[in-house]
């Protein structure tokens, strides 16, 4: 088992470091410059000095750097992680502005990104001003509007 620091530094305190040796776990701090694939699979990495690791499996950590910038600068108003602020119905403090998925607080996971991105949909459905063909002279409108 090799850990990739990927150039970052690594605290570990002296009872990690006893553990690392003691299951054998190579620790490799120079960032990774480069990519091998092979057979439509990652295979090698190469790392700053020049050397390859070839891996069976490779897991990346879990991370998350927030890219809210766009709503930020539209004004949306964030919390002290930098995740924007929201109410039930997945509305920025922006008029008109939603957001979903990783941007929220919340679980960091695909299905609940897809769950606000529903939630915000249904909610500019609902708000919407013109009426669909099921609303009382919805389709009238929509004909007379064509
Ligand atoms: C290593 C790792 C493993 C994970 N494993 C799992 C897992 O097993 N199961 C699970 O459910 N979740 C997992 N997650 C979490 C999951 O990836 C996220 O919750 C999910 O991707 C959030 O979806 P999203 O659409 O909100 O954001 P993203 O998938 O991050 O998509 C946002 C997109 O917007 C783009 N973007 C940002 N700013 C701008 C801009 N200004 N202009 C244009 N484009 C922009 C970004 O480039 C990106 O493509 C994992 C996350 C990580 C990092």
């Amino acid at each position: 088992m090799t850990l990739l620091t990927l150039g970052q530094g690594m605290d570990l305190d002296a009872g990690e470091r006893e553990r690392v040796n003691e299951h054998g776990i190579k620790v490799v701090h120079e960032p990774v410059v480069g990519i091998g694939i092979e057979d439509g699979r990652l295979a090698r990495l190469r790392t700053e000095g020049g050397e390859e690791h070839r891996f069976e499996v490779l897991y990346s950590a879990l991370g998350l750097k927030l890219r809210a910038e766009l709503a930020l600068g539209l004004g949306a108003e964030h919390d002290g992680t930098g995740a924007l602020v929201v109410d039930e119905h997945n509305r920025t403090t922006v008029p008109g502005l939603y957001a979903s998925g990783g941007v929220v607080r919340g679980l960091d996971q695909v299905v609940v990104a897809m769950g606000h991105g529903a939630i915000a949909a249904t909610d500019i459905h609902n708000r919407c001003e013109l009426p669909t063909e099921e609303e009382v002279d919805g389709a009238e409108r929509k004909a007379g509007a064509a």
